[in-house]
């Protein structure tokens, strides 16, 4: 299949590596990424546009996302599919699908879970939005870049996923982090409630698959000092894009909107940036009761 390919960087690179490694024809497009192997270097978005079947982005937001769309909708060909990987805002995915339409093409919002080490390895879980004929071409690239993709519905649902996803998952580590800390104060061993939370009704992935505390639990990014895995400021992203859409949407989030602020202060205030998202459990275990 003839790919244009937009967006490089740390999740873009090794997905388009995986295509091309594949025996796909890839015409790959950044401001600033070195091309993988493989990967035919283009100058411009819409160059890489140009006679491609499927366009995949993987960007920062939403509005870099709605800025190359302006640019590579014009250059597609009829039949083509955009396809979008990067996470954005629910209103950017369906402004984008809509822009499509209106000029006969089709568009995915596909986001992913995995992180880098599933895009390299090409173990990424996809989450997608957009019409079933889309899906359906794009399904064995899919395939290639990752291991499960699940259709959720029309435009936008992928991001809803993604974000519902990600406010769970935000909201757990910090349970998770939390107890671990109390269970310090109240002198309880940090394997014995692992024991226990891990068999109980407390079990969760991030306490049975992705533990905060180190030594504790299949290895996990507290075993490797706190470097990311799954950094607090992306964590951050997808929290305050979860709310953006409870705003928009009138629903009521109270745990998702203390998350959002909670990760605020742990990566604008304190040290947070940079260091894995369950990196949590250090913060509280410093802190005190606040009144
Ligand atoms: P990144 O910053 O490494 O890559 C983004 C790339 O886009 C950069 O190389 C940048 O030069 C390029 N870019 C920006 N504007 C451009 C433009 N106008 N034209 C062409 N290229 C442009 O970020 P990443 O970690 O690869 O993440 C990409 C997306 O995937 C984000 O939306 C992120 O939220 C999402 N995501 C990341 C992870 C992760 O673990 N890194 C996990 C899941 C989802």
């Amino acid at each position: 299949m003839k790919i244009g390919f937009i967006g490089l960087g740390n999740m873009g690179g090794p997905m388009a590596a995986n295509l091309a490694a594949a025996g796909h024809a890839v015409a790959g497009y950044d401001l600033t990424a070195p091309m993988p192997a493989g990967v035919t270097t283009v100058a411009s978005a819409a160059e890489a546009a140009h006679g491609a079947e499927v366009v995949i982005t993987m960007l920062p937001n939403g509005a870099i996302l709605r800025s190359v769309a302006a640019e590579v909708l014009p250059a597609m060909a009829a039949g083509s599919v955009l396809c979008d990987c990067s996470t954005v805002d629910v209103d950017s995915a369906r402004a984008v699908a809509e822009q499509a339409e209106a000029l006969g093409l089709a568009a995915l919002d596909a986001p992913v879970s995995g992180g880098v080490g599933g895009a390299t390895a090409g173990t990424l879980t996809f989450m997608v939005g957009g019409p079933d004929a889309a899906f359906a071409t794009v399904r064995p690239l899919f395939d290639i870049m990752g291991q499960k993709a699940v259709h959720c519905g029309a435009a936008g649902a992928g991001q809803s996923a993604k974000i519902c996803n990600n406010m769970i998952l935000g909201v757990t580590m910090i349970a998770t982090c939390e107890a671990f800390a109390l269970a310090d104060k109240l002198g309880l061993d940090r394997q014995k409630m692992f024991d226990v939370v891990s068999t109980s009704s407390g079990y969760s992935w991030t306490m049975n698959a992705y533990c905060p505390a180190p030594g504790i639990g299949p290895k996990s990014p507290a075993d490797n000092g706190y470097a990311p895995g799954f950094a607090a400021e992306l964590m951050l992203k997808d929290l305050r894009l979860s709310q953006q859409a409870a705003e928009a949407a009138d629903a009521d989030t109270p745990m998702g909107q203390l998350a959002a602020a909670l990760y605020a202060r742990f990566v604008e205030v304190e040290d947070g940036k940079g260091r894995d998202f369950s990196a949590m459990l250090p913060r509280f275990e410093k802190r005190h009761r606040e009144a």
